[in-house]
């Protein structure tokens, strides 16, 4: 393991995990935010594996993966990461963590997750692994709070700046103090299911992709 008095600047990864069922503005607006306030080299999506039984009907794995590559088909620094895709099972991020790192062993890997999930990251499957495989940057969300669950004594412990995503090889939790970004994909497929056809909240693209494949509606 490196050592942060021999650390040298490396290519900085950023890993946004989530389900993006669909992709919306305020994950993009968010990857936005942390590229440029983190100076990433990169930002993968990485959409997770939703076992049938909590997937949306009608809107396989390979369709949320390809509304996420239309939405950032524009951003050059932001990449789809397929890896819990193609698995048949769901994947714990600390796995998935493990397995970027042996792929990237030259790269400082950041998990990047909305205030929402920080509240209860003590309950993730193996946390502390997460934080000895990578760092954690942690955008704000609209009704969340630093003061909430689990954020007060994690940021206690493991606060740093971005700038230390550059000093260190792993274990700082950043907070972004990024402006209020609305969307939400439980709001948006609630609209689609009631048919709304003018959701301001997806990328053009995306509104598209659903319209043609009818994904979302009742
Ligand atoms: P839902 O609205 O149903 O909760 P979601 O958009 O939060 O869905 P995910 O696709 O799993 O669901 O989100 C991926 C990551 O993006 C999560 O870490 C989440 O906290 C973060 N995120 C999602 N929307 C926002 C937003 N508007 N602002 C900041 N972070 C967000």
């Amino acid at each position: 393991m490196i050592t942060d008095a021999h650390f040298s600047p490396r290519p900085l990864i950023g890993i946004f995990g989530g389900t993006f069922d669909p992709v919306h503005l305020g994950h993009l607006a968010c990857a936005r935010y942390v590229l440029q306030h983190c100076a990433l080299d990169q930002l993968q999506f990485m959409p997770c594996h939703v076992p049938p039984h909590r997937a949306s009907p009608g809107v396989s794995a390979q369709q949320r993966a390809t509304m996420v590559e239309l939405a950032i088909a524009d951003e050059p620094a932001m990449v789809l990461q397929p890896l819990e895709l193609n698995r048949n099972s769901p994947s714990y991020t600390a796995d998935s963590l493990a397995l970027l790192k042996h792929s990237m062993p030259a790269s400082t890997l950041a998990f990047v997750i909305g205030m929402d999930s920080l509240s209860y990251f003590t309950k993730w499957y193996q946390w502390q692994r997460i934080l000895e495989l990578s760092h954690l940057i942690v955008c704000q969300r609209p009704g969340y709070s630093h003061l909430d669950g689990d954020a007060p004594a994690l940021l206690r412990d493991y606060a740093a700046s971005p700038a230390a995503l550059h000093q260190s090889s792993h274990g700082k939790i950043i907070e972004l103090h990024n402006p209020d970004f609305s969307p939400s994909a439980t709001a948006i497929r609630a609209a689609l299911a009631q048919n709304q056809q003018n959701i301001s909240e997806l990328a053009l693209p995306v509104l598209n992709y659903i319209q043609q494949h009818r994904l979302y509606q009742s």
